[in-house]
């Protein structure tokens, strides 16, 4: 173990929140080891705004619980931890756990199927809570007393040399845990660092792996890495190390089809990255509807191809992705209707004449398919008529609306006889 000094690493207790540091005060007071530990450190070495401060004590979460009381929440199966609220402020604390089940000083269970971990409560000591981390530079614990890093997996010098290092064998440890190989990507790209080559190298042979995870949690992993600011450069190594392939079989054979699909998704992924950088809000859904669109349209040029009704035709496309991508990504009820609405409108988008015109503009998801019509544009250069005219119609005066939707006043009145006719007769 290699300590590191306030002179030598120039991080201070002021830049940890006050929450940690009172949480860690109090455990200490009851007689418990405690640390900020993982991505707080990491950040600060790299200069980075930390996202949260985790907290690692060696009580166990019925300590910590009795420690905090009705400030503490008890969660997690898989991986029990408490939440302690103070202030407004939420930290999670999580006890040391070590990684080997057959050392009986430990109490907890564990559980592995397959070389997969099921369940990891097996409480440890700090140096066995080190090894069980997953990249050295997420296994730094910082002590606020005495203001000093604790290194037990040379992951300072790791930060140092912009390297991003699996502890531990590979396989083993993306066995284990197959989302490790999604949160190397998502490191790599959103603090730069290099992946270590024999960490890269073993990810392509075990992608197959998140296969075995629950879809849930692929879900909320790819959200992260997705709006991470960086999903350009993520998008772009899922696909060097077949993690793309593997989430979405089915859209990776298509885009190898009509590399133009790459290229819309390159826009679209440079797009999210530019909002997140100006502070503007990003959806799931929006993400979705577009990693999910080469799968669609396809189906729905089937569907169209053997005679069903357009908006039919997208509905059963929509309704087939889905069911297909449940297996695999779990994409939430809410989310999924979002994205529905944004591709059906795809197709009420061509239909720019008539009152109809009102209800699409005043459409909820209107903002969002919009924004999708531009996109589409970019590999469908057909569609630019059609959304510059949608841009448009955003910018005029009532007056010029009207004109633009109603035409000129021979068209107008042509449609108001036709009307007239089956309600006088
Ligand atoms: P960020 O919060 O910025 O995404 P982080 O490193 O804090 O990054 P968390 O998911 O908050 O990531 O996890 C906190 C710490 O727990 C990590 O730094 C790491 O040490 C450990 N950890 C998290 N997930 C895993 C995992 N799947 N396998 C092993 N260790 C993990
Ligand atoms: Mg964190």
């Amino acid at each position: 173990m290699r300590t590191y000094s306030k002179n030598q690493h120039n991080l201070s207790r002021e830049q940890f929140s006050p929450a940690s540091r009172t949480i860690i005060q109090q455990l200490k007071d009851h007689g418990y080891e405690a640390y900020v530990v993982g991505g707080a450190i990491r950040d600060l070495l790299l200069n980075k705004t930390p996202k949260d401060f985790d907290v690692v004590t060696s009580a166990t979460p019925e300590q910590i619980k009795s420690v905090f009381r009705r400030r503490c929440r008890l969660i997690g199966r898989r991986f029990r931890l408490a939440h302690v609220y103070i202030d407004r402020d939420l930290i999670e604390v999580a006890t040391f756990r070590s990684a080997s089940s057959d050392d009986t000083e430990n109490s907890g269970d564990r559980l592995i199927r397959n070389g997969q971990i099921i369940r990891d409560n097996v409480y440890g000591r700090i140096d066995q809570d080190a090894l069980r981390r997953d990249f050295t530079a997420n296994a730094l614990y910082f002590d606020p007393d005495e203001e000093t890093i604790l290194d037990f997996v040379n992951g300072y010098k790791d930060i140092g040399a912009r390297t991003l290092n699996l502890i531990g064998e590979p396989v083993r440890r993306f066995t284990e845990d197959p989302v490790r190989m999604l949160r190397a990507v998502r490191f790599a790209v959103k603090l730069g660092l290099q992946l270590q080559p024999d960490c890269a190298a073993a990810i392509a042979p075990n992608a197959h792996c998140l296969g075995n995870v629950a879809p849930a949690r692929l879900f909320d992993e790819l959200i992260k890495i997705f709006h991470s600011g960086y999903a350009e450069d993520a998008f772009a190594l899922l696909r060097e190390h077949a993690l793309f392939a593997q989430l979405f079989p089915e859209v990776e054979r298509i885009m190898e089809e009509k590399s133009e699909y790459e290229t819309l998704f390159r826009t679209a992924f440079a797009n999210t990255d530019k909002r997140i950088a100006a502070g503007k809000p990003v959806t799931p859904v929006f993400l979705f509807s577009v990693l999910l669109w080469p799968q669609a349209e396809q189906l729905f040029r089937q569907h169209r191809h053997n005679g069903l009704p357009e908006f039919d035709a997208m509905n059963l496309a929509a309704t087939q992705v889905f069911e297909e991508q449940r297996e695999n990504i779990f994409v939430p009820r809410v989310i999924q209707a979002g994205i529905r609405h944004i591709w059906v409108l795809q197709l009420r988008f061509l239909r720019n004449r008539g009152k109809r015109v009102f209800s699409t503009l005043a459409h909820p998801r209107f903002r969002a398919a919009y924004d999708f019509l531009l996109l589409r544009q970019i590999i469908q250069p057909e569609l630019a008529d059609l959304a510059q005219w949608w841009t448009k119609i955003q910018e005029v005066s009532p007056e010029e609306k009207r004109e633009m939707i109603f035409g000129g006043g021979e068209k107008k009145s042509r449609r108001r006889r036709r009307r007239k006719k089956p309600a006088g007769s």
